[in-house]
């Protein structure tokens, strides 16, 4: 049983995220896509409201399962049995911090090999952060984030500017 874990944020998840569990979803029996919990990181998104929009995107994938942990994603790894890690490299700008957190890893756990893979070039271009900036400025995110997370973009967006605004 090869077994994968995909660890990050996804706040949101964006189409370069999904690039890479489908390219995964193809490689491993199995791939945990696993949302780093962290109380002292709040995202646009709540932890639940992450969770429940990557379950909706990655759903057409029988081998593709999301789930989250807390610590060292060495920790994680082994505690699912995995002998992946795998990350998305975009563009030189991710190598630096890619490799020395792989090497981190290796040192913590030499047991759990980090595997990069690429996503298609449109997407080397996408991060979730300037797909929340260009939502928050009410541009066209349709060709970044598949339909149920431009809706929820959408909706948090209309929540928070319809939010009554505090005097100054
Ligand atoms: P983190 O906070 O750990 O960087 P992210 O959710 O931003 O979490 O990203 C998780 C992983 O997905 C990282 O390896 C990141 O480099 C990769 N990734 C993010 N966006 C893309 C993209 N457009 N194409 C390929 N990989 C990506």
């Amino acid at each position: 049983m090869r077994r994968a874990v995909y660890p990050g944020s996804f706040d949101p998840v964006t189409n370069g995220h999904l690039d890479v569990i489908e390219r995964a979803a193809r490689q491993y029996d199995e791939v945990l896509v696993a949302i780093a919990h962290n109380e002292a990181k709040t995202g646009l998104f709540t932890f639940e409201e992450r969770v429940a929009l990557l379950r909706e995107a990655v759903q057409q994938h029988p081998n593709v399962q999301v789930t989250q942990f807390q610590g060292l994603l060495v920790d994680y790894a082994r505690s699912v049995q995995a002998q992946v890690i795998l990350r998305g490299l975009r563009a030189v700008s991710d190598f630096e911090y890619e490799f020395q957190m792989a090497l981190m890893n290796r040192k913590l756990d030499s047991d759990v090999e980090t595997m990069f893979l690429m996503p298609k070039e449109e997407y080397t271009y996408l991060s979730s952060r300037l797909v929340k900036e260009i939502a928050r400025l009410g541009g066209d995110i349709g060709a970044f984030v598949p339909d149920c997370i431009a809706r929820a973009l959408r909706a948090k967006f209309a929540a928070t500017d319809s939010a009554p605004s505090r005097k100054p």
